[in-house]
């Protein structure tokens, strides 16, 4: 018996504990303190009143013999699958209910998905980046070639000739928040035609694009339904991280060598996954009628004046920085630090505030800080207050 030795090859994480490891000794060294922890990737907001009561409804059905629902289609309810094209329609964006795969969010289906794809494939991943992309194929074996966000560019790479057969591009992006104009996407789409390659779109922060001419999602740009997957959650949406739902869209159009990719991840989905809980899916189907589009729209308006708040504070400072419009992190260059841990150590000491050191999203990342909108009004109002004071001297 032979382990997969791929996993000895993948890089520990150590930058989440690290931050926990530094925040709880500086809290007990001074236990009057009050830490502002703006670096959590979480939502604070509960579920929007028209989700919960979907899913009290779902519950009461479940107990009832004529009402009960047992194993579900393994892509989604049509019933869900239905709200999500019409969300997608009401953008101008086309689709048949077949090409929709309802999951149990982004993450498992963005792991997911290399299933369907040979191991020795050239993969493109952008550096600094949500890290599950760079470990799932490590895991698998593949070469990954990292492409450079920088500030020279605006964290916003574009294509650079190098082949490729799989290309990563999450936007807007996590940690940096920035989001392509659906000009830049029309470039990649060309540039994964001209390869044959397929572009795994993370549109998990779409809910947060604002500025016009920003992409929401791929396929705004033609063609993209002929070399493009695209991954959403309802997780930053509607405040589903910890209950789980989230969509995959693999267009008819999408074939490599004649063969459909939306029948390979079909059959690979109703082997593999046995679908989304039914009440779970009643609570999405919420989020799209207008009650709960009302609501969710009330949550997001708290992060966005958050994120608001900060990309202020960083024009106010004159520091550099990306996201913040687009986005619930604003990602900025350290000011007076080269190393992001340093600037973290001084944050939390200076003025008692946490974040997340960008070095922990790839080497491109040293240098730059991510801090988020999800925390609370108040929190987010006293550590601009802090950072100002802090960073002003
Ligand atoms: N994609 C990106 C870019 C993320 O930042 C996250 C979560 O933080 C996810 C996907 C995961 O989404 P989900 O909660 O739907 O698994």
């Amino acid at each position: 018996m032979k382990l997969n030795g791929n996993y000895s090859k993948l890089e520990e994480s150590y930058l989440f504990s690290t931050i926990a490891r530094k925040v709880s000794a500086f809290t007990a060294a001074h236990p009057n303190a009050n830490v502002l922890r703006m670096g959590i990737g979480d939502v604070t907001l509960p579920l929007a009143p028209a989700v919960i009561e979907a899913m009290h409804r779902a519950v009461e059905e479940q107990a009832h013999r004529e009402t009960f629902h047992g194993y579900g289609p393994e892509q989604g309810y049509d019933f869900l699958r239905e709200s999500i094209r019409g969300y997608y329609a009401r953008r101008g964006v086309a689709l048949d209910i077949n090409e929709i795969f309802v999951s149990d969010g982004a993450k498992s289906d963005l792991g997911n998905i290399l299933d369907i794809f040979d191991t020795d494939n050239t993969v493109i991943i952008p550096d600094p980046v949500y890290p599950v992309y760079v470990d799932t194929n490590v895991m698998a074996g593949r070469k990954i070639v990292f492409l450079d966000a920088n500030a020279g560019n605006a964290f916003l790479p574009m294509p650079n000739g190098q082949k490729a057969d799989i290309i990563y591009i999450c936007s807007p992006n996590n940690p940096t928040g920035a989001a392509y104009t659906v000009e830049q996407l029309r470039e990649w789409v060309a540039y994964a035609r001209k390869q044959g390659a397929v572009i795994l779109y993370d549109a998990a922060y779409e809910c947060f694009v604002a500025e016009p001419g920003r992409a929401r999602s791929i396929y705004e740009v033609e063609g993209a339904e002929e070399c493009a997957i695209e991954f959403c959650s309802f997780s930053k949406t509607a405040g589903f991280t910890g209950t789980r739902c989230g969509y995959t869209i693999v267009p008819d159009a999408l074939r490599f060598g004649g063969v459909s990719c939306n029948k390979l991840w079909l059959r690979r989905q109703t082997t593999k996954f046995n679908g989304v809980p039914y009440v779970v899916q009643r609570g999405a189907e919420a989020v799209f009628t207008e009650r709960g589009e009302e609501q969710i729209r009330e949550n997001l308006a708290v992060y966005r004046r958050n994120a608001k708040r900060l990309s202020d504070c960083m024009d106010e400072l004159g520091v550099f920085y990306t996201g913040g419009k687009n986005s619930p992190y604003i990602w900025f260059q350290c000011p007076g630090f080269e190393d992001s841990w340093k600037f973290f150590d001084y944050l939390l000491e200076q003025a008692n505030v946490v974040g997340t050191p960008g070095c922990g999203f790839g080497k491109n990342g040293q240098g730059f800080f991510r801090l988020t909108s999800f925390a609370s009004e108040e929190t987010t109002a006293d550590a601009v207050e802090r950072i100002e004071t802090l960073l002003k001297r």
